[in-house]
C-alpha cells in the first residue's frame, strides 16, 4: 500500500541574510500564494515600477528602513511595515543608504480568499509529543 503524501512540506531556504530573492512557491509548492524574501542592499532599488494583472500584495518589512512607491505616492518604511497594494498599484521600493531593506512579499489573487482563520480553521484531536 502507497503511503499517503504529507500534509506539509518543511525545508530551510539557508541564511535569508545572506539571499537576494527567494521565491517560496515552487521550493514548497505552494497552490495559493506566492510567497518571496527578498533584500535590497543599502542605497539599491528595485529597477522597476510594476503593476500585476490580478494579484495583490503584502509587504512585510522584516529589517532595514527604506521608501516605498505607489501610484505616484512616496512613503517612508521599516520594520513592522505592511503595506497591501492592489494589483493595479504602480509599486516599487528602495532600501535608504544605510542598511539593506529585507522584507517578504505575499501574492495571492485579489478578491480570492472566501475564509479567514475563524472560520477555515477547524480544531483536531492531534496532540504533540512535546
Ligand atoms: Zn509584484
Amino acid at each position: 500500500m502507497e503511503k499517503a503524501a504529507k500534509n506539509y512540506k518543511a525545508l530551510s531556504v539557508g541564511d535569508i541574510k545572506a539571499l537576494g530573492r527567494v521565491t517560496l512557491n515552487s521550493a514548497l509548492g505552494l497552490t495559493g500564494a506566492e510567497v518571496s524574501i527578498n533584500e535590497l542592499p543599502a542605497g539599491v532599488g528595485v529597477p522597476f515600477v510594476h503593476a500585476h494583472k490580478r494579484n495583490e500584495e503584502v509587504y512585510v518589512i522584516l529589517e532595514g528602513k527604506g521608501r516605498f512607491f505607489v501610484d505616484g505616492d512616496i512613503f517612508s518604511v521599516e520594520p513592522g511595515s505592511a503595506i497591501r497594494v492592489d494589483p493595479a498599484g504602480e509599486r516599487s521600493l528602495k532600501a535608504d543608504g544605510e542598511s539593506p531593506l529585507r522584507y517578504l512579499c505575499i501574492q495571492t489573487e485579489a478578491n480570492s480568499l472566501a475564509q479567514f482563520t475563524e472560520n477555515d480553521g477547524i480544531m483536531t484531536e492531534s496532540k504533540p509529543a512535546w
